[in-house]
């Protein structure tokens, strides 16, 4: 029998200057999945079923001005957070034109100064255009650990959802394992990232997945899993937590999959109507079912009144 009363079904979206099918950034740089994808496509499709999705803002797009305006004039239910591409700012910047190139820095590399100095100016870029600070985050290429959960709760952010249980990350001079990470969300102690401890000032919220024997496991995202794949990790999920009074579902892509070659995902129209399609099925599905959609950081108040 299960316990759970609430399940919360957050969509956790990278957003970001479109890129080319091999995840370089475009040239010349270009912004199509922000100023036609979230009002036309994305937050229709959103609206249709009620979700409320929480766009996580790069380095690049905080400073586009055309972006900023369509950003601060999207109608609907949303909330902004922030995503980090560590080799965009300062201090230790490595590129100033950011068309063409690839972003391959772990943030977590960096020492927790330069890091801590990176994510305070991530933060105040998006506090000068938005008049508020953001909560939600999300690391580059997943590439955060314990250090940079100590740096956001410093920065005032309530959630980060950099977590992606049962994979690992490399690249040339780092390593973040997930592997052994809980599926729901937990307050991790300090200086670590996937190990639950008391309440704290900030909520991990993995990504949602469901494990496979000897292979990758299946993600909660449009494209990487189909419909009947989506709907099998949420019965997955309810099915292995219902002894928990809540849970969540937390969906992840990125802004530039429902433009067509912006990504190495959809490459044409018709994939993207399927992408659209696909995702839109599933949050109506699970609707039905009676699952509430939030923000990423309306978690932070129900985790933290749980464990009052
Ligand atoms: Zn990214």
């Amino acid at each position: 029998m299960s316990r759970t009363e609430e399940v919360y079904l957050t969509i956790s979206i990278d957003t970001e200057c479109d890129h080319d099918s091999a995840w370089a950034r475009s040239n010349p740089l270009t912004f199509k999945s922000i100023n036609h994808g979230l009002p036309n496509i994305l937050q229709p499709a959103f609206s249709s079923v009620s979700a409320v999705p929480t766009y996580l803002l790069t380095v690049e797009v905080m400073e586009d001005a055309e972006s900023i305006e369509t950003l601060k004039n999207l109608k609907g239910d949303y909330e902004y957070g922030t995503h980090l591409h560590a080799a965009f700012i300062e201090p230790k910047k490595k590129f100033h034109n950011y068309a063409g190139v690839d972003s391959p820095d772990f943030q977590c590399s960096y020492s927790p100064d330069i890091e801590y100095k990176k994510l305070a100016n991530l933060t105040a870029l998006f506090e000068k255009n938005f008049g508020y600070r953001p909560t939600s985050f999300r690391a580059g290429r997943y590439g955060a650990n314990g250090q940079s959960l100590n740096s956001l709760e410093r920065l005032g952010y309530l959630v980060d959802t950099s977590v992606t249980p049962y994979l690992a990350w490399k690249e040339p001079n780092a390593l973040v394992d997930f592997r052994k990470a809980p599926e729901q969300p937990f307050f991790p102690k300090p200086d670590t990232i996937i190990e639950p401890g008391p309440l704290r000032d900030i909520l991990e919220v993995p990504v949602t997945m469901k494990p496979r024997m000897f292979r990758s496991p299946h993600w909660f995202r449009p494209w990487f899993s189909s419909v009947e794949q989506m709907q099998n990790i949420v019965r997955y999920q309810l099915k292995k937590h219902r002894t928990e009074r809540q849970l969540v579902l937390n969906m992840m892509f990125h802004s530039m999959e429902i433009i067509p070659k912006a990504t190495p995902y959809p490459q044409s129209n018709d994939d993207v109507l399927r992408f659209v399609d696909d995702m839109t099925s599933v949050l109506d599905w699970c609707g039905g079912m009676g699952v509430k959609f939030c923000g990423l950081s309306d978690l932070y108040e129900k985790y933290s009144g749980e464990n009052k």
